[in-house]
């Protein structure tokens, strides 16, 4: 049995195929959401490295903000549902689920078989969110890809008092203009982001080990900044990324059984 799942992000797309719901075959990322090619991309690059056609995937379950709009198919799940299930496949021992995404930040506590038990969910503003992450780099001149890299250097992490991007984004051009140092920003960013999203995650209570999915788990600076903010360690699978898809694919396998 072949199975696959598409998550159609704000920001990007990913797709996991999976044999018998237990094999990852192919697994994409795209870095184009929603209303974008990315989600269509994601799926063909999925397929063409499995060496599969679209007919020949049993089930295909479609999850993230864009999932309604995705043509073909099968079933949509939520993505909450869907980034418990899959973070149960890679990383067994969680228990809270910190998935930052592209425009939301949500805290998920699962059980242990993977279900959804709980949540809590800022989509309402841009901070604590790969947003915040992607304006502050572009101010500071590099790629999002880089800030955990330059964040590790830093010796005395400058303080962002601002929680409002729009302000807070004003607050780090002041810090440039100050000379501080782009490592000592890139670590008040994280810390920043970390800060407001363990307060959300506060609110349904943090149990047991605690993973982090969503594309800015790839970032090692919000994943150290959370475990400063948490007192606790974080884990992190390399294909946090692609929960939210895999879990969507997990999902699909037990339809299609
Ligand atoms: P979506 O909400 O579209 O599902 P993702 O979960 O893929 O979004 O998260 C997208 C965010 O992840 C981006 O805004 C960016 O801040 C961050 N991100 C993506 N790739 C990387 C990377 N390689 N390193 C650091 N951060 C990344």
């Amino acid at each position: 049995m072949i199975t696959m799942g598409v998550d159609v992000g704000s920001t990007s797309s990913k797709a996991v195929i999976l044999r018998d719901g237990k094999e990852i075959l192919a697994k994409a990322a795209v870095p184009m959401g929603t209303g974008t090619p990315g989600p269509g991309q994601a799926l063909e690059l999925a397929l063409t490295q499995a060496g599969l056609t679209r007919d020949q995937i049993d089930c295909l379950v479609a999850t993230g903000y864009g999932r309604l709009t995705f043509p073909g198919a099968d079933h949509q799940v939520s993505e909450v549902t869907c980034h418990g299930r899959g973070i149960h496949f890679l990383l067994p021992e969680a228990r809270t689920v910190i998935d930052i995404g592209g425009q939301d930040a949500k805290a998920l506590q699962i059980s242990d078989k993977g279900k959804l038990l709980n949540f809590v969910m800022n989509d309402k503003c841009a901070a604590g969110t790969g947003r915040f992450l992607d304006v502050m780099a572009k101010v500071l001149g590099i790629p999002v890809e880089g800030l955990g890299d330059l964040s590790a250097q830093s010796e005395q992490p400058v303080s962002i008092s601002n929680v409002c991007t729009v302000f807070a984004e004003s607050e780090v051009i002041s810090h440039l203009a100050a000379g501080a140092k782009l490592s000592d920003i890139a670590a008040g960013i994280h810390t920043s982001v970390a800060r407001r999203v363990a307060a959300l995650a506060l609110r349904i209570g943090v149990e047991g080990q605690v993973a982090m999915s969503g594309g800015v788990a790839l970032n090692q600076g919000v994943v150290r900044a959370m475990a400063a903010e948490l007192k606790r360690p974080i884990l992190v699978h390399e294909d946090a990324q692609l929960a939210g898809a895999l879990g969507a694919a997990l999902l699909a396998a037990e339809r299609a059984r």
